[in-house]
């Protein structure tokens, strides 16, 4: 296929997806406007995921490890108005592409060559993600955090295997205080037989829409270390 058709299709493909008004205020015209994208930042430093303190990489300092099971979490913006209305557009419009284009477009350049380090200095054996519950995955027709994992497995070549199945439905996060999320997803996790033994010894990758007080992202790797993984990083889109 000629360039030129290629880029015609995509065009297409992105008037037929994209909404004709700004995500973030509504103007019309354009999927996210100049000013909209202006406020979606990434961090200028990345931070330990358990007492916020900057860490190189986003890794968890050794003193608050010794309490906690991830190694590390690295994430690309922080959680914004705006970012978090592309997310949320993307997730119930059922639009990956809005997600892939909207958020991912507006990448600073910096963030890619940190991430770069973050993916290239672990040399992760495996990338895995936080699924969601049947019911909501059927409802909603893609996991979002499944579509990151794949860009990022497909970039560096490293496999994508989904690890975890969730057991139940659980009320919203963001509705809940920083005791009562961890207590909703207790246990809320199990691991896929089939998978299982692919896991052992390895140190796995485990992606995320949005890290908040890293309550699902630290259970998902309490079930994974349970099952033989040697050590578990966090990658998140959003960070709170
Ligand atoms: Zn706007
Ligand atoms: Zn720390």
């Amino acid at each position: 296929m000629l360039e030129s058709q290629r880029l015609n299709y995509r065009n297409l493909l992105s008037d037929f997806f994209f909404p004709s008004f700004c995500v973030g205020c509504c103007r019309p015209g354009v999927f996210l406007c100049y000013s909209c994208l202006q406020k979606i930042h990434s961090p200028k430093s990345q931070t330990c995921l358990y007492c916020q303190g900057n860490s190189y990489l986003g890794i968890t300092h050794k003193n608050c490890f010794k309490s906690h099971c991830l190694s590390g979490v690295f994430s690309l913006f922080n959680y914004s108005g705006v970012a978090a209305k592309v997310l949320k557009y993307a997730k119930f419009k059922t639009n990956k592409q809005v997600l892939k284009e909207g958020l991912w477009a507006s990448v600073e350049p910096g963030i890619w060559s940190t991430m770069n380090d973050y993916l290239k200095v672990f040399r992760f054996d495996v990338i895995t993600f936080i699924p969601l519950y049947k019911a909501d995955l059927s409802q909603r027709s893609f996991n979002q955090s499944q579509e990151l994992a794949m860009s990022i497995g497909s970039l560096l070549n490293i496999p994508v295997v989904n690890f975890l199945e969730k057991t139940r439905t659980t009320p919203k996060q963001s509705s809940l205080n920083f005791k009562d999320r961890r207590l909703n997803l207790l246990n809320a996790f199990s691991l896929i037989k089939i998978n299982k033994k692919e896991l052992v010894r390895k140190r796995i990758l485990v992606v995320d829409d949005v890290v908040t007080t890293g309550a699902t992202m630290s259970e998902a790797g309490k079930t994974l270390l349970d099952g033989g993984a040697r050590e578990i990083f966090g990658l998140s889109l959003l960070r709170a």
